[in-house]
């Protein structure tokens, strides 16, 4: 009946199933984990690698509670908030130094207090990361979760994607079909299976159908919703599909994967298709562009700001890179120039002597650009944004040529959408009931919705993880 066997199964090694195998095997369980790709490390080694300190619970549960806009229960908030303030503790555990992450001053912001007139803002405090050898925060935080699943010697299977849920009336989850070499493989679970396969970024068929609109991922091209099809084939409910933290990319056709935006100066502006400017390009968190991106002329049915145009001047040229290749799937393969140059002379950065001939390269009417940039000039000259409201710090003209215009496209770090489940991370089912031995992790299923205010995803795929990988080692073994 069985190929392989082990008391608690886990399909995705990322950080959510890092943790939860750590846990599990730290509590007396034997573990094996499935993973889709080649190598582990999902979009947590692709990540920042920052976690939210959690300094005041109460806080912290309120502000969260208003995020998550009644989606999701207190009881979930605050065992999780319990949890994941601990992720420095247990991370040090684990042989890490866990540092403040210092502020650095890029635009949009993402790095200063996300909704800060949201009562609680303060309670999740800082953010934190795994000190490391000074490459990106996500390579550090996954070298410290895989160099300690190696020391327990848990079982990897790379390249054995999950492909089915395997459930005993009465019983409930008793293994997992994974497909290994080519051919089906039955993994039995003696006590629990635990979902940590990611979100559904690299599927656009899935965004267009929950989230309205198309997204280009930045993170980890496996995942793709495999976790949500699982889960929902054995009847589970689904929660926060609509949910996602996205913020502006380029996309280039020589590139597969999309560049992540971030602005060195606060001298630029935002444009729709129009030439006209939409959002509070400053004062917007980064996580938070799928709002200005999801909106669609009535009149017309185009999306008027997909792609978007990002424009500026040769001040801001001369700051430094206008884009992150730091870190993201994009890493492997492309290192954007410091002085944009490179960018500037294959064509993606399009410029121009003057905004009506720059307009003109990006097929907006020039007439318009030159009207909004004009506009926006005399407003960093009163100080003061009637508009948008921007901070009249962050006013800083767009007035030295040449121009420079970049396409932008809203892009996922990650989507939080997937199985419900509750304080135990027990996946839950259209009822109501948990699903008997079956619990998830991470951004499958997050608690986060559509409010996110950064570094929350990682705290939680480490947190819960510990909770799902604690109560799956905690389960009666099933005797069939
Ligand atoms: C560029 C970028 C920057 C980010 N920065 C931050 C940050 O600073 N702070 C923060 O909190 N969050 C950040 N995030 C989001 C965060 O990285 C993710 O939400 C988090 O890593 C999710 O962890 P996870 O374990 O749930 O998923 P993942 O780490 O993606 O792991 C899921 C794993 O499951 C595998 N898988 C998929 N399908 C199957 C299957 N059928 N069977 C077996 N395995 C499967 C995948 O291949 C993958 O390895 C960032 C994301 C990106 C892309």
């Amino acid at each position: 009946m069985w190929d392989l066997e082990a008391d608690v199964v886990i399909a995705g090694y990322g950080g959510a199933g890092a943790a939860a195998a750590i846990a599990a095997v730290d509590a007396g369980a034997t573990v094996i984990v499935l993973e889709k790709n080649p190598v582990g490390g999902g979009s947590t080694k692709y990540s920042g690698g920052t976690m939210r300190a959690f300094t005041d619970a109460a806080m912290s549960g309120d502000f969260m509670e208003t995020l998550c806009d009644g989606t999701t229960g207190r009881d979930v908030i605050d065992a999780f908030v319990g949890e994941a303030s601990r992720n420095p503790e247990w991370l040090s555990q684990l042989g890490a130094t866990v540092i403040q992450q210092p502020t650095y001053s890029t635009y949009p912001v993402s790095e200063l207090k996300a909704f800060p007139s949201i009562p609680g803002a303060d309670g999740i405090g800082h953010r934190v990361r795994v000190k490391g050898a000074g490459g990106p925060g996500g390579m550090e935080l996954w070298a410290v979760l895989a160099r300690n699943v190696e020391q327990r010697n848990i079982e990897i299977r790379c390249s054995s994607p999950a492909t089915e849920l395997l459930v005993e009336k009465e019983v409930g989850v008793t293994g997992v079909v994974a497909v290994c070499e080519g051919r089906d493989v039955r993994v039995r679970a003696r006590r629990a299976v635990i979902l940590t396969c990611g979100g559904y970024e690299f599927d656009q068929d899935m965004h267009r159908n929950y989230l309205g609109q198309t997204y280009y991922g930045l993170g980890n091209p496996a995942n793709t919703g495999d976790g949500i099809r699982l889960a929902s084939a054995i009847g589970a409910d689904l929660w926060h599909m609509n949910g996602v933290a996205a913020t502006f990319g380029y996309k280039f056709p020589e590139l597969p994967y999309a560049i992540k935006q971030v602005i060195p100066s606060a001298g630029f502006i935002y444009v729709d298709q129009g030439g006209a400017r939409f959002v509070d390009e400053t004062g917007t968190d980064a996580h938070f562009m799928w709002s200005p991106t999801s909106y669609v002329d009535s009149r017309t049915l185009v999306r008027t700001r997909i792609p978007a145009y990002v424009i500026f001047d040769e001040d801001t040229r001369l700051r430094g890179a206008v884009a992150q290749t730091g870190y993201g799937k994009i890493s492997d393969i492309y290192q954007w120039s410091p002085d944009n140059m490179a960018e500037v002379r294959k064509g993606w950065i399009k410029t121009a002597d003057n905004v009506g001939d720059l307009a003109a390269r990006i097929n907006v009417r020039p007439d318009q650009l030159q009207a909004t940039v004009a506009q926006y000039n005399l407003q960093c000259v009163g100080g003061y944004d009637s508009a948008l409201g921007r901070s009249p710090h962050t006013l800083v003209p767009i007035a030295r040529p040449p121009y420079y215009a970049i396409e932008m496209w809203p892009c996922l770090f990650n989507t939080q959408g997937g199985p419900r489940r509750n304080a135990r991370a027990q996946i839950i089912d259209v009822k109501g009931t948990p699903i008997k031995r079956l619990y998830s992790a991470g951004e499958l299923g997050s608690l986060w919705h559509r409010n996110y205010p950064g570094a929350g995803n990682l705290s939680e795929a480490l947190a819960v993880g510990r909770i799902a990988g604690t109560n799956a080692a905690a389960e009666q073994s099933a005797s069939n």
